[in-house]
C-alpha cells in the first residue's frame, strides 16, 4: 500500500521545523478522546524518506523543485532554516529502531547544520527502548520527546484507554531524562470530567512532580466528533467541565506540583486562558493571574469558543 502522507499535527514549539513523516497514524490508537482514535498505523519505507531528504537538500541548495516530490515538501521548506526537524506522525518513535537510526544518520549527513530533531513518543514507545538505545538516538540529534501524559490518575488513564499507567509513565520519563533527551509532556484539563476532576488534577500534579520534565503543556479537552468520548458525552455518560472549572484545574495543578526547572504553559489553542512561566520561580505570578480570572468569572476574559483549536 502506498504511504499516505499525514496532515501536519505538531507541538506549538515546533513551528519552525521541517516536518518529515516516518509514520502515519498512531500505533496506540485506543485513546477515546483523540483524533487518532482507530487510525491505522502506516510506516514509510526508508528509501521513500531518503528520497524526500535528497529533494529537500537539493531545494535548500539550489531552489530546484522536482515534479515527483509532493508540493507540501517545498511549501514547508521555503521558510525552513535547516536547523530543526520534527518527525511525524502521532508516535513516530514506534518506527523500527535500526531504520530510525538510518534516517537520522542520513539527515545529519545531508544537513550538517541540523541542531535538533523532535518526535512524538508514547510512554509505550519509550519503554520499548533501552536507555542506551535512547542515548544513541540523542547522539544523532533526536533531542526532544513530546510525551502525552494526559492525567496522573490511573482511573482516568484507564477510562480513556491510554494503555499506560502512572508508574509506566514515570518510568518512561525517567528513561528519557537518563538518556539526556529533553522531555516535554502534555496534560489534558477536563479529561476526568466533572466526577473525576479532583482526582485528575491532584494526581496530575503528583505525576508531574515525579517526572519533573523540562516542559509541560496543559491542553483543554476538546470533544472530537467520532471519538468514543464524544459519543459518551452525547449519551450523558461523560460530563465535561466548564471553562472556569478548567482554569480551576489548571490552578490546582500549578499549585500542587513542584519542579526543578520547568517551562509550564497553557498557550495551546485549546485552552481558555494562556498562562506561562518558568517554575518554580513564576509560580506566584501564574497563580495570581488564574485567581484573578477565576474571581471575576467574566467570560470576556476567556478565549472565545470559536477561537479554540485542537
Ligand atoms: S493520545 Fe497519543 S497515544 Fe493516544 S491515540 Fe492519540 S496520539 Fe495515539
Amino acid at each position: 500500500m502506498q504511504f499516505k502522507r499525514p496532515d501536519i499535527i505538531r507541538p506549538p514549539s515546533e513551528w519552525g521545523s521541517y516536518f518529515l513523516p516516518l509514520t502515519s497514524g498512531c500505533s496506540n490508537n485506543t485513546c477515546t478522546f483523540c483524533s487518532y482514535y482507530g487510525s491505522k498505523l502506516q510506516t514509510r519505507p526508508v528509501d521513500d524518506i531518503k528520497a524526500e531528504i535528497d529533494a529537500l537538500a537539493l531545494f535548500m541548495k539550489s531552489s530546484i523543485c522536482l515534479p515527483t516530490i509532493p508540493k507540501v515538501v517545498y511549501y514547508v521548506a521555503q521558510d525552513w532554516d535547516g536547523k530543526k526537524v520534527f518527525l511525524q506522525d502521532g508516535d513516530a518513535l514506534v518506527y523500527p529502531f535500526p531504520k530510525l537510526r538510518e534516517v537520522l544518520q542520513y539527515l545529519n549527513e545531508k544537513f550538517p547544520n541540523l541542531e535538533r530533531v523532535g518526535i512524538y513518543a508514547t510512554g509505550q514507545d519509550i519503554l520499548r527502548r533501552s536507555v542506551d538505545e535512547l542515548k544513541d538516538l540523542k547522539k544523532l540529534k533526536l533531542d526532544i520527546f513530546y510525551m502525552g501524559i494526559e492525567s496522573g490518575a490511573n482511573e482516568v488513564l484507564q477510562k480513556v484507554n491510554k494503555g499506560v499507567n502512572y508508574d509506566q509513565l514515570v518510568e518512561a520519563g525517567r528513561k528519557t531524562k537518563e538518556a539526556g533527551i529533553i522531555l516535554s509532556v502534555t496534560t489534558i484539563l477536563g479529561l476526568g470530567g466533572v466526577e473525576n476532576s479532583a482526582k485528575h488534577t491532584l494526581e496530575t500534579a503528583r505525576i508531574l512532580t515525579d517526572i519533573d520534565p523540562g516542559y509541560v503543556g496543559a491542553l483543554t479537552l476538546t470533544l472530537v466528533p467520532g471519538t468514543p468520548l464524544y459519543e459518551q458525552s452525547q449519551r450523558g455518560e461523560f460530563h465535561p467541565i466548564s471553562p472556569f472549572q478548567s482554569l480551576e484545574e489548571l490552578r490546582v495543578i500549578i499549585e500542587n506540583s513542584s519542579f526543578t526547572s520547568c517551562f509550564f504553559s497553557s498557550m495551546h489553542a485549546s485552552n481558555y486562558l494562556s498562562v506561562r512561566g518558568r517554575l518554580p520561580q513564576d509560580k506566584r505570578r501564574m497563580l495570581e493571574k488564574l485567581e484573578y480570572v477565576l474571581a471575576k468569572e467574566d467570560n470576556s476574559l476567556l478565549r472565545p469558543e470559536f477561537m479554540r483549536g485542537l
